[in-house]
């Protein structure tokens, strides 16, 4: 067997850690990115039975060499089998364009796929170390309902959740404040932002963190970053076409689009990348320019993807050596406007018959354009959340109602569980340390 992959800090100040040390910290101590030394190449056997490998397996393989031996072959595979325990159809919607649906999983989008194998990853690693890890998460609404339901019954792990009072939406608020069990949810009478600062102060609270076991469950946590390529290797098995696909991501923070991308390099075919972004296109100017400015985020109908300086950029930058001209080689992006958005969810909802959340709309727009542009190939978008998400959009462009899916239904009738503090720092730590 190869040694271990090992992770490095993007930022280069940081000693090289294992996958387990990766998964528990979160973000180097340096503030970089933590990012695999080397990239396994799938299998040749893999490749050659490619199609016959059931989900579970193709998981498996894929994460095994990135997992370096720090969770054993059974339990990994295990944790694999939970994470992907639903459907990723890849669904047909015109002869030149075609859907993977990410949103089969309990909270309807694909943050559930990280989620799911980042829980698993760091309750295994929990009942090693023989202590409770509490997981402490603001949100303002999706990432919070992913994590809640990821994390839910793993032994060994806590969750507490803080979301702004009054500023989520209903569904999200029912899937935030209905688990029970290990996941608590704080409701709090203030603002995302003054729930993240609280957070913030947590972490950087010796006194507190000396006394419990304090863990994020943040984005760029490889544990959920590395799994995301397990379905685009489904997307590409389902795929008919002579050539490879083109594949679509509608992008925010970059952390989907990178792992697609990483799959691409350990040997996934894909004839090109395309990303797709809202209003906030930082990564257009890169690619035109070879320079990255940041931006402020400015707000759109496609909100998960309001991000005005990505996270992941740097780990795409890692994987490609800095180099400008490969990365443009193999990338292209567009900017889709709200109302294209909207008139995309229109079109496509009139002429196919298949709905499109904003998300999957500016993806499907931007792959549109692309194949117009290179009429030689064919291709799939990413769609990274159920439509029933965002019913005021598209109920109001389709003028159709939304079936909400039976999962919601059964959800909405449950009981809300959530204890009312104020924003302040001290009343979270009193909450904390009085459980
Ligand atoms: C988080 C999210 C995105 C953006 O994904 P990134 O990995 O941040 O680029 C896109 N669509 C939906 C529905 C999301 O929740």
């Amino acid at each position: 067997m190869d040694t271990p992959i090992k992770y490095y800090s993007t930022n280069k100040q940081s000693p090289t850690v294992s996958f387990r040390e990766a998964t528990i910290k979160g973000q180097a101590p340096d503030k970089g990115l933590y990012f695999p030394d080397r990239i396994p190449q799938l299998r040749e056997d893999v490749i050659s039975n490619f199609r016959s490998l059931t989900r579970e397996e193709l998981a498996y393989l894929t994460i095994r060499p990135y997992v370096g031996g720090d969770i054993p072959d059974t339990d990994l595979y295990r944790i694999c089998s939970e994470t992907v325990a639903f459907d990723f159809p890849l669904v047909k919607v015109t002869d030149s364009i075609s859907s993977l649906e990410l949103f089969h999983g309990p909270t309807l989008a694909f943050k559930d796929v990280g989620a799911r194998f980042m829980s698993r990853c760091l309750g295994y690693f929990s009942q090693e170390n023989k202590q409770k890890v509490t997981v402490l998460v603001a949100t303002s609404g999706d990432t919070g309902s992913a994590v809640a339901a990821g994390f839910l019954g793993v032994e060994g792990v806590d969750v507490v959740i803080l979301y702004p009072s009054g500023k989520v939406s209903k569904v999200q608020e029912q899937q935030l404040t209905t688990l029970g069990q290990n996941i608590t949810a704080l409701e709090v009478q203030g603002t995302f932002d003054d729930c993240q600062a609280m957070v913030k102060q947590a972490f950087a609270d010796t006194e507190l963190t000396s006394r419990m076991f304090l863990t994020s469950a943040n984005s760029i946590n490889v544990a959920r970053w590395l799994p995301q390529q397990f379905y685009y290797l489904y997307g590409v098995q389902q795929w008919q076409g002579e050539q490879p696909p083109v594949i679509c991501v509608p992008s925010g923070n970059f952390g989907n689009v990178c792992a697609g991308l990483l799959a691409h390099v350990s040997g996934m075919p894909a004839s090109h990348f395309v990303i797709a972004c809202n209003d906030n296109d930082t990564f257009s100017d890169y690619l035109r320019t070879s320079t990255y400015t940041p931006r402020t985020a400015v707000p759109t109908i496609s909100n998960a993807m309001d991000v005005g300086h990505p996270s992941n950029f740097v780990r795409i930058l890692e994987l490609f050596g800095h180099d400008h001209q490969r990365i443009s080689q193999l990338i292209h992006s567009y900017t889709v406007s709200d109302t294209t958005t909207r008139e995309t969810i229109a079109s496509v909802y009139r002429d196919h018959h298949y709905l499109l959340d904003p998300h999957g709309a500016v993806a499907y727009c931007a792959l549109d354009q692309y194949l117009g542009a290179h009429p030689q190939y064919r291709g799939f978008i990413l769609e990274t959340a159920h439509p029933v998400k965002f019913p005021d959009v598209v109920e109001s462009v389709t003028g159709t109602h939304i079936e909400i899916p039976a999962s919601i239904q059964g959800l909405m009738a449950q009981k809300k569980k959530a204890t009312l503090i104020p924003p302040q720092y001290a009343a979270l730590k009193d909450y904390l340390l009085s459980r």
